[in-house]
C-alpha cells in the first residue's frame, strides 16, 4: 500500500510512495517529506521526494509503455474500456477520496464529498466514452491521391498539478491523456500528493499497464522543473500560478520545444447589473468568492456591482459571509475549511493589509480566523470602497477576499472588469437576455457564466485567454492538446 487513509487517525504516520512503472517505491535519494493537514497543522503523512532521478526513471516507463509495452498495441475501446473500470473505482471509493483530499487540504467533507469526487467521477467517465470515437478526416486533394489524417497520441506527457482540488485537478490530466493513448508522469503538488497516490493504488487496481501512469510527489523547481525540462517529455500541462506558467513555458523551449497547455490564475469580474434577480446574484458572489475558500484560479474576486443595487448587493452579501460556517472540514456542517498552508494564509492576510492600506473599506472580516481551529482559517472577507488601481483589485489572492467595487454604467464595468492582464473567467447577472449575451461576447475570458457562478461540466470547455493560460481543458476540447496530427499521401496512379 502506499497510502491507505480510513480513518483520520490512521491517516497519520502512513507513508506514500513514487508509483513508477506499476510499483511504489522510494525516491532514489531516499527523501521524503511531510504532508500536513492545513486544519490542524499536523503532520498527515510523509510521503517519498521524488527530484530528477526519479523523474528520469518515470520517464523510461512512459516511454517504454508508450512505444513496445501492451498500452502501445491496445484497441482504444480497450483503453475506453478500462477508464471506465477506474470511473467504477472512483465511485466505489468515493468516501475515502473525499475524505483524503479533505484532510490534505483543509477542504470541506461537503465539498469534497458533493463538488470534487463527483467531478472526478463525472470527468473520468466522460473521457472512457471518447477513447475509440476519436478519428482522422478523408481530405479532398489535387492530383490522384488519397489523402487522410491519423490522429496519433503525442507521446510521453508530464502533468504538474496544483494543491486547490488536488484529485479533480488529476482526472482532468489523466482522462484526455488516457482516453488518447499518451502515458503520463503526473506530479501532485507538495502540499496535497495524497489522493493523486491512492488513485495511482485504484489505476493499477482498474489494470492500466505498468508506466502508463507514474505519480511523483516532489516539488516545483526539483521534479516539476525535470519534467518540464526533461529531453524525452513530448508535451507538459501545468495548472498553477502564472508566474510559474512562464517558466514552464521556458523550460518547454529551451529543452526540447515540447507541447505545453497551461491553466493558470485569474481575477474575474463578476458584473452585477441592477436589473438581476439580486438574490440569486449575491448567492452567486458568495459562491463566486468563497467556494474552496476563494483557492480558485476562477474565483469571482471583482464584484463589479451598479451603482443602484450597490449597497443592497454588498449589506446582504455581508450577511451571508457572516453566516458562513467556518471551522473543522471534516464536520459536515462546515461550509469553509482552512486554507491550504500558512504560507498560502500569510499571502491572504499581506493582502487584506494592503487593501486596508490603500483605503478600501472593510465590510466584514479581513483577518485570521482563530476562533475556528488551530489551523490556517480566514474569514470570509468583503471589501468595498475598492479602487481599480489596489493590489487586491489587480492581484489574485487565492483566498475568501472579494472587492467589491462600484460601476455606474454597463460599458464601463466590461471596460474596466476586462483590464487585467487574466482572462480566465467572468460572470454577468441581469434579466435582460439581449444584454447577457452582448456582454459574454464582450468580456475577454474563456469561460462567461450568466446568472450563475462556477458551474462545470466535463464535456464544457475550460480555460484562459491572456496570461490565464493556453489551450482548453475538459470537453472534446481537451483531446486535441494530447494528440498529433499526421497527414498520410497514397498514390493512386
Ligand atoms: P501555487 O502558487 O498555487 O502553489 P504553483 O504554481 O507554485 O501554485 O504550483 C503549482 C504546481 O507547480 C505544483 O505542483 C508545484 O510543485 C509546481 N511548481 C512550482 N514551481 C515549479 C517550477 N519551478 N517548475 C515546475 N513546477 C513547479
Amino acid at each position: 500500500m502506499a497510502v491507505a487513509i480510513l480513518s483520520p487517525e490512521k491517516a497519520i504516520s502512513r507513508k506514500g510512495k513514487l508509483l513508477i512503472n506499476g510499483e511504489f517505491v522510494d525516491a532514489l535519494s531516499g527523501k521524503e517529506f511531510e504532508t500536513l493537514n492545513p486544519s490542524t497543522g499536523e503532520v498527515l503523512a510523509h510521503v517519498a521526494e521524488a527530484d530528477k532521478a526519479d523523474v528520469d526513471r518515470a520517464v523510461k516507463a512512459a516511454r517504454t509503455a508508450f512505444e513496445e509495452g501492451p498500452w502501445s498495441r491496445m484497441n482504444a475501446r480497450e483503453r475506453g474500456r478500462l477508464l471506465l473500470r477506474l470511473t467504477q473505482l472512483v465511485a466505489d471509493h468515493a468516501d475515502e477520496l473525499a475524505l483524503i483530499d479533505t484532510l490534505d487540504n483543509g477542504k470541506p467533507i461537503r465539498e469534497t464529498t458533493h463538488v470534487d469526487v463527483p467531478l472526478v467521477i463525472d470527468c473520468l467517465g466522460y473521457y472512457a466514452g471518447w477513447a475509440d470515437k476519436i478519428e482522422g478526416e478523408t481530405i479532398p486533394v489535387n492530383g490522384p491521391f488519397l489523402n487522410y489524417t491519423l490522429k496519433e497520441p503525442v507521446g510521453v506527457v508530464g502533468q504538474i498539478i496544483p494543491w486547490n482540488f488536488p484529485l479533480l485537478m488529476a482526472a482532468w490530466k489523466l482522462g484526455p491523456a488516457l482516453a488518447t493513448g499518451c502515458t503520463v508522469v503526473l506530479k501532485p503538488a507538495e502540499q496535497t500528493p495524497l489522493s493523486a497516490l491512492r488513485l495511482g493504488e485504484l489505476i493499477l487496481e482498474a489494470g492500466f499497464p505498468e508506466g502508463v501512469v507514474n505519480i511523483l510527489p516532489g516539488f516545483g523547481p526539483t521534479a516539476g522543473a525535470a519534467i518540464a525540462s526533461h529531453l524525452d517529455v513530448d508535451k507538459v500541462a501545468f495548472t498553477g500560478s502564472t508566474e510559474v506558467g512562464r517558466l514552464i513555458m521556458e523550460m518547454a523551449a529551451k529543452s526540447n520545444l515540447k507541447r505545453v497547455t497551461l491553466e493558470l490564475g485569474g481575477k474575474a469580474p463578476n458584473i452585477v447589473m441592477s436589473d438581476a434577480i439580486i438574490d440569486e446574484a449575491v448567492k452567486g458572489a458568495v459562491t463566486g468568492i468563497f467556494l474552496n475558500q476563494g483557492e480558485v484560479c476562477c474565483a469571482g474576486s471583482r464584484l463589479f456591482v451598479e451603482d443602484k443595487v450597490h449597497d443592497e448587493v454588498v449589506s446582504k452579501l455581508k450577511a451571508y459571509a457572516e453566516g458562513i460556517k467556518v471551522g473543522n472540514p471534516l464536520d459536515p456542517a462546515t461550509e469553509m475549511g482552512a486554507q491550504v498552508s500558512e504560507e498560502q494564509l500569510d499571502r491572504i492576510l499581506n493582502y487584506c493589509q494592503s487593501g486596508k492600506a490603500e483605503g478600501a473599506t472593510v465590510v466584514t472580516g479581513g483577518g485570521r480566523n482563530t476562533a475556528a481551529g488551530k489551523g490556517y482559517f480566514m474569514h470570509p472577507t468583503i471589501f468595498s470602497d475598492v479602487k481599480d488601481s489596489m493590489k487586491i483589485a489587480r492581484e489574485e489572492i487565492f483566498g475568501p477576499v472579494v472587492s467589491a467595487i462600484r460601476f455606474s454604467e454597463i460599458g464601463e464595468a466590461v471596460q474596466r472588469g476586462n483590464r487585467t492582464n487574466y482572462g480566465l473567467s467572468a460572470a454577468v447577472w441581469t434579466r435582460d437576455i439581449k444584454k447577457a449575451h452582448t456582454i459574454a461576447r464582450k468580456l475577454r475570458a474563456g469561460v462567461v457564466w450568466i446568472n450563475t457562478y462556477n458551474t462545470f461540466d466535463a464535456a464544457s470547455p475550460f480555460g484562459g485567454y491572456k496570461e490565464s493560460g493556453i489551450g482548453r481543458e475538459l470537453g472534446k476540447h481537451a483531446l486535441a492538446n494530447y494528440l498529433e496530427t499526421k497527414s498520410v499521401w497514397v498514390a493512386l496512379e
